[in-house]
């Protein structure tokens, strides 16, 4: 391949790796973003009424996240984690009782049984689980759901409850009965084969805006890329497999010359219209479904004591519409946010119903906590991901070219492309990632 121009469309985090590997590679590279800042899925804005700055919901980390670790070493951010040397889960139950799975720094394998041993469940559900994780390096069928899979190797009851479930609902953002179960077992494998820092969650520090949005623009202006923001693509003009223009929101339309391409880094319900309802054809974002992420952000009022710190993780176990407490490390003691994944119950229920549930499922699982004069924020995210159903991974195209076996100019990367990942930050750079292997293949 020779010259030309790249217009990178969307600024996440796989249009900004994608735009970081391509001026590398001495490319004039645009990226055009439709807000007003960078970051795509993992922002913040400010809450007027708290006077906070919020995350439209908290992202955890996992050690082995390497290649968004690549994008934060780039923005020099990789120290705004709390990192910590092992996986270390806390757990609420429904009577407030306290619990955690807290793995020694030994590789997870060896690490895993003792902390399974210290889980209150009956000594037969330990064992079972015990199996179960035996059982995530032996993959599975499929067209096995991950429900399936709990049923074929015995890990329904406690083992689910307390494990497979919370990290069906963190990991993969739906039910154990709709989540593809191979999928989510690849991403067990990346945590849970090696060592026992690769499966330790990494908490932020900092909001999302201070991790990836403000960085990005100083550290992709000084790699030489030029950042539009504002800049909203409403059409990709083209013939045959050819972008020729690109159409701009404000009616501006860059036209493209022969050396000239276009990355997409758009979610699969952004590039969707843009090419065109093709349902007919099998592959492509047509075909995915998105699922919503729910955050209550629970402040207590100042005469209430702080609350108990759990962790910065916890799972309520059997929780419902709320799976996770999750706390900021360093972060204000009488904060906290509740977190639901792929909950349905909540779509069109308003804010302030949405509120009086988290403060009513926070009395149940954290009962001494004093909720009188507790304020509540809410973040609801409707396409926070994909539903990764068994369905998904024959809709996802491989990230590198649109078509790859026809001329064309149009590249994909996405969380939502193939990358053997659900919809998370690791999926997104590692998109970016393989999308930059096809381009380096086809230039040679
Ligand atoms: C509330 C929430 C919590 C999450 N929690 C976690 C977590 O704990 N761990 C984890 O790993 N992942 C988590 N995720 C998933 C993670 O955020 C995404 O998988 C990842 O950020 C996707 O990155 P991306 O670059 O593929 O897409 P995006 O981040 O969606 O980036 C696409 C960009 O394109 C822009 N855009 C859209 N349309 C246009 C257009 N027409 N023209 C120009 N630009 C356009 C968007 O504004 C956006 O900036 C969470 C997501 C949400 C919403």
């Amino acid at each position: 391949m020779s010259g030309g121009r790249v217009f990178v469309l969307g600024g996440g985090v796989a249009g900004l790796s994608a735009a970081f590997g391509l001026a590398e590679r001495g490319h004039a590279v645009t990226l055009l973003e439709s807000r007003q800042w960078l970051g795509g899925r993992a922002f913040t804005s400010f809450d007027r009424v708290s006077g906070r700055w919020l995350d439209n919901g908290p992202h955890v980390m996992l050690g082995c996240y390497r290649a968004m670790r690549v994008l934060l070493r780039r923005l020099g951010t990789e120290g705004g984690f709390q990192q910590d040397a092992s996986l270390r889960l806390g757990f609420r139950l429904a009577n407030g009782e306290r619990a955690a799975l807290q793995l020694g720094r030994l590789p997870v394998p060896l690490a895993m049984p003792v902390a399974l041993f210290g889980l209150p469940m009956p000594f037969g559900a330990r064992l079972r689980g015990l199996l179960g994780m035996g059982a995530v390096l032996r993959g599975t069928r499929p067209e096995w759901s991950l429900a399936d899979w709990f049923a074929a190797r015995g890990q329904r009851g406690e083992p689910a409850a307390f494990l497979w479930r919370p990290l069906c609902r963190a990991i993969m953002n739906c039910d154990p009965e709709e989540a593809c179960a191979a999928d989510f077992l690849a991403t067990l494998r990346e945590a849970f084969l090696g060592s026992a820092a690769r499966a330790a969650f990494w908490v932020p520090k900092r909001s999302w805006r201070e991790l990836v949005g403000e960085p990005a623009v100083p550290a992709l202006a000084k790699a030489g890329v030029t950042v539009r923001l504002g800049a909203r693509v409403t059409a990709l003009v083209r013939c045959g497999g050819v972008v020729e223009a690109l159409g701009l929101g404000d009616g501006e339309r860059i036209e493209l010359g022969a050396a000239d391409r276009v990355v997409s880094a758009l979610p699969w319900f952004a590039l969707a219209p843009l090419l065109g309802n093709t349902p007919q054809q099998p592959i492509g974002p047509h075909h995915l479904r998105s699922a919503p992420i729910v955050t209550a952000y629970v402040t207590l009022a100042a005469s209430a004591p702080p609350l108990v710190d759990d962790g910065p993780v916890v799972g309520m176990v059997g929780g419902s519409p709320f799976d996770f407490l999750l706390r900021t490390p360093g972060g204000d003691p009488r904060q906290v946010a509740l977190l639901a994944g792929g909950e349905r119950s909540f779509d069109g229920q308003a804010v302030d119903v949405i509120a009086q549930r988290a403060l009513a499922q926070m009395q149940r699982y954290v009962p001494e906590a004093v909720l009188a004069g507790a304020s509540v924020r809410v973040r609801k995210e409707q396409h926070a991901t994909f539903v990764p159903d068994r369905d998904s991974g024959f809709h996802r195209p491989e990230p590198g070219p649109f078509a790859p076996t026809q001329p064309g100019n149009l590249w994909l990367c996405g969380d939502w492309t193939a990358t053997g990942f659900p919809a998370t930050l690791e999926g997104a750079a590692r998109s970016a990632e393989a999308m930059l292997r096809a381009w380096d293949a086809k230039a040679r």
